[in-house]
């Protein structure tokens, strides 16, 4: 299949208006991804026709519900090639995954003067946790580095994984340096000495082809918002033997078997993770987000991205002062830099006013902002939907800004 990316652009009609009097240009999705037509529809249909609460039906239209809800758990695991059902937890994104294994992994696993690996590219998400979770069990959180490349030091791992190691933590792709971790290998290495590790997949799934049986990883979390699905869902993928091991994160309905003043039984997985009643609607919607990307085509979808990407950077390295953040050969379609003497908030101030929707600042990683030295930068992020002339119009409008500066 061709990558069209007229009919891509038609199922999102958000896209189709101007800003401050030009077309908008939405470099932003690394961030959070604009919602197509599917996902809106899902969600309007479910209101419209059979919204119920689920798992406690007694009737029809939570039946209904309840059966559409459960499918999404099944097109989730085979999205990303899970063994079983009970291994998707639905949570309300990357955050609240990683949290929910940062409490309940750690409770069960983490003593006292204990080590956590987790890479120096880490979005606050993948670290804060780990340190909360460290203070609460007098452990320590160890730093896997990167170079000045934005490639991680992996070959520094093995001596970094002790006997004290519980887990290693690591972004599949850096949310700021666009590098695409060699996820594989780390576990293959952290698998040698039996320590599992957690994948942050919330800049990968939306670009790359996951399989979390072939990567073998013990954790894999991500986020719906970033895949053109609704926000307020995330996914947490966890191997039935760790999540089995693990116990409950919240307290409260559907995550119990029997309560009684005596004490509580809790249910089985996955709903032993999912206490309360969940995003009803937005996992739904989830469902024809994760159709779209399919029918798109991961092929596609990078190939389409390796070309927005290439023409950026090649025209962002004409631009005299630029610093690029991450010169992997290995990168999703994310670009962090910085023009000397321009501060980016003024650019990315600038850049809306042109109509171009970028993210300025530390992007929520402020251990890569420290090792280059910088209180922030602008990352330029593509989306299924972005186009080469695009492209080319925000370089031209750049070099018109730099040169007022
Ligand atoms: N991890 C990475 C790599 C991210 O890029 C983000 C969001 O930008 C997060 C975690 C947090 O995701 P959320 O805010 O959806 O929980």
């Amino acid at each position: 299949m061709s990558y069209d990316i007229t009919k891509i652009r038609t199922n999102f009609p958000v896209l189709h208006q101007q800003v401050y009097g030009k077309p908008l240009i939405y470099f932003d999705s690394a961030a959070s991804a604009q919602k197509p037509a599917q996902v809106l529809m899902a969600e309007e249909k479910l209101h419209n026709d059979y919204y119920g609460n689920i798992h406690r039906g007694a009737h029809f239209m939570a039946d209904k519900a309840t059966e559409h809800f459960e499918n999404v758990r099944t097109q989730v695991r085979d999205f990303i090639n899970a063994k079983y059902r009970e291994e998707i937890i639905f949570t309300k994104g990357t955050t609240e995954s990683i949290n929910l294994v940062a409490f309940s992994f750690c409770e069960r696993f983490l003593n006292e003067g204990d080590e956590i690996i987790v890479s120096e590219m880490e979005h606050h998400a993948n670290i804060v946790p780990w340190q909360m979770a460290a203070l609460r069990k007098k452990a320590r959180v160890v730093k896997l580095p990167f170079n000045d490349s934005g490639v991680l030091e992996i070959e520094k791992l093995p001596q970094l994984i002790t006997q004290k190691t519980k887990l290693i933590s690591v972004a599949h792709v850096s949310n700021v340096l666009g590098t695409i971790n060699q996820v594989n290998e780390i576990i293959r290495i952290a698998h040698q000495k039996n320590v599992p590790v957690l994948v942050d997949g919330a800049q990968a799934v939306p670009h790359l082809k996951v399989n979390v049986q072939e990567m073998d990883a013990d954790f894999y979390v991500f986020s719906a918002h970033k895949m053109y699905g609704p926000n307020g869902v995330g996914v947490l993928y966890g191997k039935k033997e760790w999540l089995e091991k693990m116990p409950p994160y919240q307290g409260g309905g559907e995550m119990i078997s029997e309560v009684s003043f005596e004490g509580t039984t809790f249910n089985e997985l996955p709903y032993k993770f999912e206490a309360g009643t969940p995003h009803i609607s937005g996992v739904i919607a989830f469902g024809a987000a994760l159709s779209v990307l399919q029918e798109t085509g991961f092929e596609n979808i990078r190939k389409h991205e390796i070309e927005l990407l290439n023409i950026a950077t090649e025209g962002l390295n004409q631009i005299p002062g630029i610093n690029i953040y991450g010169q992997s050969t290995e990168k999703s379609g994310v670009i962090s830099f910085n023009i000397e003497g321009i501060h980016p908030y003024d650019l990315g101030m600038l850049l809306d006013k042109s109509g171009i929707a970028v993210r300025t600042g530390h992007l929520c990683a402020d251990t890569v902002m420290q090792h280059f030295g910088i209180v922030g930068c602008v990352r330029i992020s593509f989306g299924i939907y972005n186009t080469m002339e695009e492209v080319k119009v925000f370089l031209t409008t750049l070099n018109k800004l730099r040169l007022m500066f």
